[in-house]
């Protein structure tokens, strides 16, 4: 059996080296079993053999390990893919390990098959092993009927990362363009169904709860109240520096919030019940967008009481 050279001198003075190797290899009979095995493997195939307890042995034995009972003879084509079962990291690739990178020695159950057989997995690092991950064969290019006509096992593709970027214009219903217009100036519009009585923020042509055609324009206040809110930690190029806080303000006048920057205030700080104004950027930085309100500060009044009904006061 050929080993590596030793590398490093006698570290005793009674230690001797020695260099156990068969020039040319070890030439031996694989058996029926083993030899179907290998002829398999040639063709890129992987069978086990079956037991007389209907158990699937990969790689094959000659004898059932558990009973010492002869095999049926029967081969069943197993795998290609298994699910690794356990491994142990191989920081520092040997000369004559499969591969010349760091690698996970791993048994690995391969699907129909009733045992673990040992192989290399390529899968980059050992933080990327698991049990119960899915690999596969790497096949050599060329195969001669040896366990090494398999490379390696290599993980499942379980995840991709597509680049996706979509271009595309909104352009504003008339409802919308109305509410836009007057944000420019500064103002908050809202529209009254007279159905039901109901005043919504940012204006809209009908009531989403009766149906009804909503034609009555309501200007509400640019004061309100935080309902719920949200501390945002992952950035956002519209928002302020995380974590930001994006909140439901039930605006004054309105019956429906609507969403909103909260700033002015440390994040951990913004409450239910606060209330707040809307900070205009100044009329000539307006661009009729929500960005004309930077976010909405608070007042420094008193929280109002949530659980009294609706705190701004319908119309
Ligand atoms: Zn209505």
């Amino acid at each position: 059996m050929p080993s590596d050279p030793p590398s490093h001198p006698p570290s005793h003075p009674l230690e001797a080296r020695h260099v156990l190797e068969f020039p040319g290899g070890y030439t031996r009979s694989t058996g029926p079993v083993i030899g179907r095995f290998l002829t398999e493997l040639r063709d890129r195939r992987i069978v086990g053999v079956r037991t007389a307890g209907a158990r699937v042995l990969v790689p094959p034995l000659e004898y059932d390990p558990d009973t010492g009972e002869a095999v049926t003879g029967e081969y069943v084509e197993v795998g290609p893919a298994g699910t690794v079962q356990a491994w142990a990291w191989v920081s520092a690739p040997r000369p004559a390990h499969p591969l010349d990178r760091p690698f996970a020695w791993a048994t690995i159950r391969l699907d129909g098959a009733d045992t673990a057989l040992v192989h290399a997995v390529d899968a980059g690092g050992p933080k990327a092993m698991r049990p119960g991950m899915r690999v596969r064969p790497r096949w050599r290019d060329r195969t001669s009927g040896t366990i090494t006509d398999i490379e390696c096992f290599v993980p499942e593709v379980t995840m991709i990362t597509a680049p996706i970027r979509t271009e595309y214009r909104v352009r504003p219903g008339a409802a919308l363009t109305r509410f836009l217009e007057r944000i420019g100036d500064g103002v908050l519009l809202g529209g009254r169904c007279a159905g039901c009585d109901q005043v919504y923020v940012p204006y809209r042509t009908s009531c989403p709860a009766c149906g009804a055609l909503i034609e009555e324009e309501r200007e509400v206040a640019d004061t309100g109240t935080v309902t719920t809110f949200a501390i945002n930690n992952l950035p956002d190029p519209r928002a302020p520096e995380v974590p930001f806080v994006s909140a439901y303000i039930l605006l004054d006048g309105a019956d429906i919030p609507m969403i909103a920057l909260v700033g002015g205030i440390p994040a951990h700080e913004v409450r239910q019940g606060m209330r707040v104004r809307a900070v205009w950027v100044p009329p000539e930085e307006r661009t009729m967008s929500m960005a004309d309100i930077r976010w909405f500060a608070p007042t420094g009044e008193p929280d109002a009481d949530l659980s009294a009904g609706t705190p701004g006061g319908g119309a």
